[in-house]
């Protein structure tokens, strides 16, 4: 079957032709080796962490290569929490899972979570954030942009509180990450994903500002910093690097201009409704229909070839709604009628229009059915 539209980028995306080319010509040596193929595969390697460090205005041995956001969200949490003093850490309700489990895993071994509360747009209070560090705390994880919402978080004026409370932050960018500048000086840790940005699967990174301590969460060979063993994964890392440079600071704006007529078009579904606030990220749009239920929706439209998620891919399988929408005060019904739509700088007008036409059908007979 073929794609009509592809609007689930917050989820995945396609990966760029320009870095499947990169992958396939990457050196194949094991970089820890000192023979010549092993030092291009170092090189390629050095090469790709100074492209990402610079990319955000680091160096280059602040930059540890992960699995991805996942195994970034973990290193930094269980990686803080376990190598610094307390045992305090403060998250958000509307946290990706991938910090949300690790902060689960933390209270497992006995550390105490504050999970902050946040307004109807997803936003969390920073008075409350203030409040909550105690002299205990260890770690404030607060994400840069929801997956869901796309939900802007003021990282930078969070990272200048932990700093004055001297306490470390870490932020999950996965989402932000080429699409929205970040000011690093208050930020210690900071999560990235490759296959968010038309880059490969299983390939991410981790910014440890220098002198963060931080424990590592596997064990096996001195690679990254000590911090990450195992042969590192030369062609995604080259792969992630370059879709890193194929991503233009300009391509945010083309994308919200895109994002912006199409939601107005959507919203002209009788009884619809925008979940997050009308400032956000510019590649994701959460709508929902009332009385609708989002998964038939979804199944509609992926009957017709275009692709959309009701709610995180993560939580895809589950029949609960999503906890974002709950937390930003959604009923269950609400939460249930919500979709995402999410764009990329491949999405095309055309596929918008298919997309607006789609759900008006489908939801006008769906609610002629009730
Ligand atoms: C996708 C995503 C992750 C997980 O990244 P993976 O590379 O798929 O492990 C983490 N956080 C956010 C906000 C995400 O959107």
């Amino acid at each position: 079957m073929e794609i009509k539209a592809y609007l689930d980028n917050a989820s995945t995306t396609k990966v760029a032709t320009e870095v499947e080319k990169a992958i396939k010509d990457a050196p194949w040596a094991n970089p820890g080796t000192k023979h010549w193929p092993g030092k291009a595969a170092k090189k390629a390697m050095y090469d790709a962490r100074q492209l990402v460090a610079s990319r955000l205005g680091a160096d280059s041995d602040e930059i540890v290569f992960t699995s991805g956001g996942t195994e970034s969200d973990n290193l930094a949490i269980l990686g803080a929490a376990r190598a610094n003093k307390g045992n305090h850490v403060i998250t958000a309700k509307t946290e990706h899972k991938a910090v949300l489990g690790a902060c689960k895993q933390l209270e497992q071994e006995g550390d105490k979570v504050t999970y902050l509360s946040v307004d109807r747009n997803g936003f969390i209070d920073i008075d409350e954030l203030e409040s909550a560090i105690t002299n205990d705390t260890v770690l404030v994880s607060i994400m840069h942009v929801n997956n869901e919402t796309g939900t802007i978080q003021p990282v930078e004026e969070i990272a200048k509180i932990c700093k004055a409370k001297g306490v470390l932050f870490h932020t999950d960018a996965v989402q932000g990450f080429t699409k929205l500048d970040l000011d690093l000086s208050g930020i210690d840790l900071m999560s990235m994903s490759s296959h968010k940005i038309h880059g490969p699967k299983g390939v991410g990174a981790l910014y440890v500002k220098k002198g963060t301590k931080l424990a590592a969460i596997m064990y096996g060979g001195k690679h990254e910093l000590g911090l990450r063993p195992g042969t590192e994964n030369v062609p995604g890392i080259v792969g992630f690097a370059t879709a890193v440079e194929l991503a233009k600071p300009g391509d945010a704006v083309a994308i919200k201009k895109l994002r912006c007529g199409f939601a107005e078009r959507l919203l002209e579904i009788p009884d619809s409704f925008l979940n997050g606030p009308e400032e956000r990220v510019c590649h994701i749009l959460n709508i929902g229909f009332k009385g609708i239920d989002a998964q038939e929706l979804m199944q509609h439209l992926d009957a017709r070839g275009i692709c959309v998620s009701a709610g995180a891919a993560c939580a895809e399988q589950s029949i609960e709604p999503s906890h974002v929408l709950k937390a930003i005060g959604l009923s269950d019904e609400d939460a249930k009628s919500s979709i995402r739509f999410s764009l990329s700088r491949y999405t095309t007008k055309e596929e918008l229009g298919i997309t607006v036409a789609a759900c008006k059908e489908i939801v006008e007979k769906l609610r002629s059915l009730q």
